[in-house]
C-alpha cells in the first residue's frame, strides 16, 4: 500500500520483488525482507541494510553503516566517547532535538518522574552544547531524547516537582529531613545533597533480535544510592510523539524555543 509498487521503494527483478526503505538510525537504504512472502524462520518482515545506493531514496554510506546502532549495537559505550567529525546525521540529531524538544521534555518526565521546567531544560541544553552531545558515539536519530538527558551531569533535586509516586515516597522516607511540599516539590530542611543522574547506556539485542537500549537512572543522597531503575528506550513512543501535530501537543513553544536558541 505504502509503496504502490513504485520506484524508488520497489524494484522488480526476474523472479524477485525487492522492497526498499531507509534505516531510521543511519539513513542508509534497507531492503524489507518477507513483506509479501512469508519467511521460514520468522513470521515478521524485517529490514536488512542494503549495501548499494538507491537512486531517489538513499545513498549508501559505509561509515554510517558501520556506526549504525541497528546494524552493530555497541556493548561498550563510554559517556566521553565522541565521533571525530560532524556529518549530516549528527546535524539531523540537533535538528530533531530542536523541532521536538517539547516531546523530549515530556518523555523525560515520563521515565524519570521529575517535571521538566524551562530552567532545568536550559541547564541540560547548556551542558549538551558544551559536551558536544550530538557527537556522542552511542547517539542516533532514534535515541536522541534519551541520550540528551543521559549526557547531562548530575542535577540537584531540591525544589523540583516530582510526579512519580514511588520516587516521592523514597524522597520522603530516605532523605532524613526530606519531604514533598503542597506543590509537589521535593524540599529538605537540612543540608542533605540530593542529586539525580544517568549512567550505563547499553546497546544490545532483544529476544526478538531487535535493538534494545537501556540506561540507568539514579537518585543519591549525600552520595548514597537511594533509588535506581533501568529505563528501556521506547523508539515507537518517540516516533508517535514526534508525529503528533503541534496543536495537539501538551508542551508547546517554551521548550522548542529554548532548544532552538541553544542548538540552532
Ligand atoms: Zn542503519
Amino acid at each position: 500500500m505504502a509503496t504502490r509498487k513504485l520506484p524508488p521503494y520497489y524494484e522488480k527483478q526476474e523472479r524477485n520483488e525487492l522492497h526498499f526503505a531507509v534505516c531510521p538510525a543511519c539513513n542508509n537504504p534497507v531492503q524489507i525482507i518477507g513483506l509479501n512472502k512469508r519467511l521460514q524462520h520468522t513470521d515478521r518482515p524485517y529490514a536488512k541494510h542494503y549495501h548499494k545506493s538507491i537512486v531517489g531514496l538513499a545513498v549508501f554510506n559505509k561509515e554510517a553503516f558501520e556506526s549504525c546502532s541497528l546494524a552493530h549495537p555497541r556493548k561498550n559505550l563510554s559517556k566521553d566517547d565522541r565521533k571525530p567529525i560532524c556529518t549530516d546525521r549528527e546535524r539531523q540529531i540537533l535538528l530533531s532535538l530542536q523541532e521536538n524538544f517539547d516531546q523530549v521534555a515530556y518523555l523525560f518526565q515520563l521515565y524519570s518522574g521529575i517535571v521538566m521546567t524551562p530552567h532545568l531544560a536550559k541547564q541540560m541544553l547548556e551542558w549538551f552544547v558544551a559536551e558536544q552531545g550530538h557527537l556522542y558515539r552511542g547517539g542516533s536519530l532514534i535515541n536522541a531524547p534519551w541520550v540528551f538527558v543521559y549526557l547531562s551531569r548530575a542535577q540537584s533535586l531540591w525544589g523540583r516537582k516530582i510526579k512519580d509516586a514511588e520516587l516521592q515516597e523514597v524522597l520522603s522516607k530516605k532523605v532524613p529531613t526530606g519531604s514533598i511540599n503542597e506543590n509537589g516539590q521535593f524540599i529538605t530542611k537540612g543540608q542533605e545533597k540530593v542529586f539525580f543522574w544517568f549512567a550505563n547506556h547499553k546497546q544490545g539485542k532483544s529476544t526478538d533480535n531487535d535493538l534494545k537500549e537501556t540506561m540507568d537512572f539514579f537518585v543519591t543522597c549525600d552520595e548514597k544510592d537511594i533509588f535506581n531503575k533501568t529505563i528501556t528506550f521506547d523508539y515507537e513512543l518517540f516516533q508517535r510523539l514526534i508525529n503528533t501535530p503541534v496543536e495537539k501537543r501538551t508542551y508547546k513553544e517554551t521548550f522548542t524555543e529554548l532548544a532552538q536558541k541553544y542548538l540552532g
